[in-house]
């Protein structure tokens, strides 16, 4: 199933172009149109869920596709060394700006520690 007006089933349909790195039958991997790191690549279940939360209690078997995905692309881009960084925004609270799930996979350099600021 997919939304029309969202950004993401866009690309998945073809609609709007973007750097695909890695397709399967039910995930899309391509390069952040505005990268935070030297490796900066989204990985989305095709099919639409909002955020992580709903697609994991929805098709956990799904969401453990996107991460299979996520791992394959980790290695095609040489991070299994050095390590990297999956990360979904979820909600207001974590900054969510497309609200079609997807998992951000940042790598390539030293990423810092996991937030800007202490929210303690
Ligand atoms: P969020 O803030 O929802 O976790 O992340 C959304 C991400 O989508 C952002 O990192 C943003 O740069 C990326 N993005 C927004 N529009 C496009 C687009 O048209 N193409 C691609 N490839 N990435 C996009
Ligand atoms: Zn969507």
């Amino acid at each position: 199933m997919s939304t029309p007006d969202c950004l993401f089933c866009r690309i998945v349909a073809g609609e709007i172009p973007a750097t695909v790195v890695r397709e399967t039958a039910t995930t899309l991997a391509f390069r952040d149109i505005d990268p935070k790191a030297p490796v900066h690549v989204l990985v989305i279940p095709k099919e639409h869920y909002a955020d992580v939360a709903t697609l994991g209690q929805g098709d956990p078997a799904l969401a453990g596709e996107v991460l299979a995905t996520a791992a394959a692309v980790a290695e095609d881009e040489g991070l299994l060394g050095d390590g990297f960084r999956l990360l979904f925004n979820t909600g207001a609270y974590g900054g969510q700006e497309v609200f079609h799930a997807h998992a951000h996979l940042l790598g390539g350099a030293p990423l810092g520690p996991m937030l800007a600021r202490s929210v303690a």
